[in-house]
């Protein structure tokens, strides 16, 4: 690979509402996790530069703005994305059965190169848990997803899993 790469993005945020999409994007965007807060406030759009070793990827990152309480997304919302990122929440299987329909909606309608993660949020909820990590990870590996847990709460996982990413992208260049 050439030095000093520059890669320019397109990453999109999937999940049911409540999941902690804009959550995770405030906290690794500005260091910040606000309580209780309101699911569709939040900016919708964040650019984010990430240096890795001889590469530069610039993520547009893009959260909605709370259409996915009607469980559809516009096309446009995904169109040109090189990643996506579907989100659940740990504690709450109706929300990680969705995150399977946004996968699978992701692959009808999304390109075959598309980097996609599958994420476990809440993870600071343990003893609320109703998903396993094992079972997602299964399914995740089955269908070519790279998988995490994370807590917007705590940061854990937060900023690793957007390197991933990043990662990932600079390898398929
Ligand atoms: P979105 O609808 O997917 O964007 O979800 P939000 O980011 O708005 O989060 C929904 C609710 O879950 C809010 O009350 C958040 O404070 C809460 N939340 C988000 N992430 C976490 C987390 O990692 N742990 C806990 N305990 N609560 C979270
Ligand atoms: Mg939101």
């Amino acid at each position: 690979m050439e030095s000093n790469a520059v890669i320019q993005a397109k990453l999109v945020f999937l999940g049911d509402l409540g999941a902690g999409k804009t959550s995770i994007v405030v906290r690794f965007a500005k260091g910040l996790y606000y309580e209780g807060q309101e699911s569709t406030i939040g900016a919708a759009f964040f650019s984010q530069v990430l240096s890795l070793g001889d590469a530069t990827v610039k993520l547009d990152i893009w959260d909605t703005a709370g259409q996915e309480r009607y469980h559809s997304l516009a096309p446009m919302y995904y169109r040109g994305a090189a990643a996506a990122i579907v989100v659940f929440d740990i504690t709450s299987t109706d929300s990680y059965m969705r995150a399977k329909r946004w996968v699978d909606e992701l692959q009808r309608q999304g390109n075959p190169h598309l980097v996609m993660a599958l994420v476990g949020n809440k993870v600071d909820l343990e003893e609320r848990r109703q998903v396993g990590a094992q079972e997602a990870m299964d399914y995740a590996e089955a269908n070519g997803l790279f998988f995490t847990e994370t807590s917007a709460k705590t940061a854990q996982n937060v900023s690793e899993l957007f390197l991933e990413l990043a990662e990932r992208l600079v390898k398929l260049k």
